[in-house]
């Protein structure tokens, strides 16, 4: 059983004009096993929440914490926080040219774990993981993120979450751009880790549409750079009927 941890978590982002405060006191707590939705508006600081347990060098933590089973995410290097068992998907996954999928993975693989793995078991690893994930076995051969369609992105973050077998996710917006059959085939893909591994997962997203694949047994709105409310999955059925309107500070 693993804990991440995020207490009191005060972030600024670096803009032209200075140190721009964002979040603003973030308390959370996830279980190993635990899915954990965090619900939005735009602009809310949701990513800088992503980005921060990330270890983006544009974001300063001004106050708080984040833990993993008690270590200090972050004084930890963007690889160790990886090696300790977190899994990022970033909303604006970045291209890496020259490089294979399939060099990408077993590097990031070998990375985590210390050591290379054994050739024949990883390549059926690979094939099985993209085969769940219904993906083309040429797709192996694509350098990392060039030219990939949306649903490519996000087919290619969970074959890394499922091979790296993390033991918290941080999924930023993984939903977006999905059409039907790819949201389905992603949250499937989430929910196969989750239950083979008992994976953490942190969802973050804007829609509940990605809730009626993936069940949460928590909700956070989050609102203003903070959690304003905390619920089971009816939370996130309110907010769609209801929207956030409620949470937002009132404004003259
Ligand atoms: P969300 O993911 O909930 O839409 P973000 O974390 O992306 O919210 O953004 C929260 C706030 O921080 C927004 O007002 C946004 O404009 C601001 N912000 C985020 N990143 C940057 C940045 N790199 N430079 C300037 N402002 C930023
Ligand atoms: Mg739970
Ligand atoms: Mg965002």
């Amino acid at each position: 059983m693993s804990t991440l941890e995020i207490k009191n978590l005060h972030v600024s982002v670096e803009t032209n004009d200075g140190p721009k405060p964002i979040l603003r006191g973030v308390d959370l707590t996830i279980n190993s096993g635990e899915i954990h939705a965090i619900m939005g508006p735009n602009g809310s600081g949701k990513s800088t929440l992503a980005y921060s347990i990330a270890g983006h060098p544009k974001y300063t933590v001004v106050d708080g914490e984040v833990l993993l089973d008690g270590e200090n995410v972050l004084e930890m290097s963007v690889d160790e926080r990886a090696r300790a068992g977190l899994f990022l998907a970033m909303q604006y996954p970045v291209e890496v040219p020259g490089v294979t999928v399939s060099n990408f993975l077993r590097t990031a693989k070998t990375a985590i774990t210390g050591e290379a793995p054994a050739l024949r078991q990883w390549v059926g690893d690979v094939k099985d993981a993209m085969g769940a994930l219904r993906m083309d076995p040429e797709f192996a051969q694509r350098d990392v993120n060039h030219n990939f369609s949306g649903g490519e992105k996000k087919r290619h973050e969970i074959l890394q979450m499922e091979l790296l077998a993390p033991k918290f996710a941080v999924l930023d917006e993984t939903d977006s751009g999905l059409d039907v059959d790819a949201l389905r085939v992603v949250s499937e893909g989430v929910n196969r880790v989750h239950g083979n591994t008992g994976l953490g997962v942190m969802l973050i997203t804007h829609y509940t549409r990605i809730l009626q694949y993936i069940k949460p047994d928590h909700v956070h709105v989050f609102v203003e750079g903070r959690v304003a409310e905390q619920g089971g999955a009816e939370l996130a059925d309110q907010l769609e009927a209801e929207g956030y309107d409620k949470y937002l500070t009132a404004t003259v």
